[in-house]
Formats: C-alpha cells, sequence, structure tokens
C-alpha cells in the first residue's frame, strides 16, 4: 500500500516529463494517490501530450496563476473530477530572463519584478485559496523553492520571488493550520528543466554543487525532490508546517 492510497492531489506547473511536477504527479499515483495536474496557455497542448505517459492518465485543468477567472473557478473544475483536495503541489515560476535573471538585478524594471513575484509566490496564497474549499482536515500544500535564505549567481528577482515564496508558506501554516492545513516547501538542487535552462549561467550550479554537496547531486535525478514532496504530501509529517526541507545533496549544511 503506498504512501498517498486514498488521497487526491493536484500538481500545478507541468509541461514536460523534465518538469519536477511532471515527476511528482508519476510518483504521487504510484503511491495511490488520484492526481490531477494543471498548466496554461500554449504550453497547455504539450502538458495534454505527456500526461498521456502517465499512468492512469490525470485530467489536465487550464489555470494560468495571474488569471482572476481561472482562480474562481478552479474549485468548479476540480469538482468534475474529485469532490476534496487532501494535496496541492505548487510548482510554478517565471522572471523575465532578460530582464530579471542572469546579472541583471541592479536595474530590473518594477514590472518585471512585480510579474517574478506574482507568479512565483503571491501564487501560493492565491493557488491554496482557490482550493481551500475542497480542502480539509489533514490536508497538505507544497510548494518548490531554491534555498533563498542566501543571493546565489544568476539568480537574482527570482531568488528575492523565492524568499517570498518561502515567506508565504510560513504564513499559509499559520492561517490554515487551525484548519489542520500544513504548507511546506521542498528546497531542491539545481535540475535540468525548462525553468532551469531560461537562467542565464545556471549551468554554473553544477559546478557549485558538484563541489560542494556532500552527498553529491545528480542535476538529472528528479526522484530525490519527487519523494521528498510526497513526503510532505502523506500522513508521514503530520505536526510539520512552514517547514523547508532541503533536498539538496547536504549542500545547504556546509560553509565552503
Ligand atoms: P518547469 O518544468 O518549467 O515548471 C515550471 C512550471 O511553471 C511550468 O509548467 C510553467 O508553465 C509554469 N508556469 C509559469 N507561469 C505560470 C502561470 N502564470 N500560471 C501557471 N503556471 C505557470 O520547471 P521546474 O524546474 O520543474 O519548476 C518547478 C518549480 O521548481 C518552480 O517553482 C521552480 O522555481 C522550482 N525549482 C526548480 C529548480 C531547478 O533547478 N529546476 C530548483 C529548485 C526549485 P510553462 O511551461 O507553460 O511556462
Amino acid at each position: 500500500m503506498g504512501i498517498l492510497e486514498g488521497k487526491t492531489v493536484l500538481v500545478a506547473g507541468v509541461t514536460m516529463n523534465t518538469s519536477i511536477g511532471y515527476r511528482v504527479a508519476e510518483l504521487a499515483a504510484e503511491q495511490g494517490a488520484t492526481v490531477l495536474v494543471s498548466n496554461f496557455g500554449r504550453a497547455l497542448s504539450l502538458t495534454r501530450r505527456i500526461v498521456k505517459r502517465l499512468d492512469p492518465e490525470p485530467p489536465v485543468i487550464e489555470l494560468d496563476v495571474t488569471n482572476d477567472e481561472h482562480l474562481a473557478g478552479l474549485a468548479d473544475q476540480l469538482r468534475q473530477h474529485v469532490d476534496h483536495l487532501d494535496g496541492v503541489v505548487h510548482s510554478i515560476a517565471f522572471a523575465n530572463p532578460e530582464t530579471a535573471l542572469g546579472g541583471k538585478f541592479l536595474t530590473t524594471p518594477a514590472e518585471d519584478v512585480k510579474t517574478a513575484i506574482h507568479v512565483s509566490a503571491y501564487s501560493l496564497v492565491s493557488l491554496a485559496m482557490a482550493c481551500r474549499p475542497l480542502m480539509g482536515r489533514g490536508g497538505s500544500i507544497v510548494g518548490l523553492t531554491f534555498d533563498a535564505r542566501q543571493s546565489w549567481p544568476h539568480y537574482d528577482w527570482m531568488g528575492v520571488a523565492k524568499s517570498a515564496l518561502e515567506s508565504s508558506s510560513r504564513y499559509l501554516a499559520r492561517y490554515l493550520g487551525p484548519d489542520g492545513i500544513r504548507s511546506n516547501v521542498v528546497a531542491a538542487g539545481p535540475l535540468e528543466t525548462i525553468a532551469k535552462k531560461a537562467i542565464p549561467g545556471a549551468q554554473d550550479f553544477n559546478d557549485i554543487w558538484g563541489t560542494r554537496a556532500p552527498l553529491g547531486w545528480d542535476e538529472r535525478d528528479l526522484d530525490p525532490t519527487a519523494k521528498g514532496v510526497v513526503a510532505l504530501l502523506s500522513d508521514w509529517l503530520p505536526a510539520t508546517s512552514g517547514e523547508m526541507l532541503h533536498v539538496d545533496g547536504g549542500l545547504h549544511s556546509t560553509g565552503a
């Protein structure tokens, strides 16, 4: 019996089989969950194609986290497939690679900062609230971050957005805790996804992890990160909320 047996989980942010969300969806289903996935815009057709590889094939819901109508209609969309939700995975981020990433930190226009924070941080709260009508005690919200307690080369305003995401998760833990709903983030090491490829200079992270992660790190292996997410969705961390779980080969614990 899997650790998510009987649970229903929405994974928001699946575009390719390289997406962290894809492996989370796959593993959650292997662990017994009924899974739904979402994505937005032109990539929806890619999502619909790629989820055909999953067994069973999950329903795909259109959700642009910056679209108020999508958010307002999300609970009804979900109810067409399930009667409640136990888990919500936020696997979403965006910042303009031309202006907000790759060393442009000091000159990024406010509008692009706003977009990065709206899509990558505020959306954790708007997604949680859109799903809230279907969630009850034992519910779990999980976001994905790149440990933003310190600065990184190239990461710039996405780093600031991730700080806001991590803080937003702690506030969700505060406000939803009395209803029995947990909120946590997984701080993953660098993984070869579309989001990472969009960051100019992000290949440097592979060298940093290659020399500093005590356990070593395989940037093509989504499994450790997906397992961390699934563990947080399960009932095996029932008193853990507002936490950042590092899945980074131990790098965060080293000074140099
Ligand atoms: P990914 O496959 O590109 O996933 C990011 C997802 O966000 C995509 O499905 C993207 O859709 C979606 N998205 C962007 N804007 C959206 C919007 N307005 N509404 C709804 N969805 C939107 O890359 P990933 O690396 O798996 O990223 C998943 C999460 O892990 C992100 O939060 C990322 O920051 C985090 N993370 C990644 C790494 C890494 O090294 N890859 C490390 C730590 C944390 P489109 O494809 O249509 O744009």
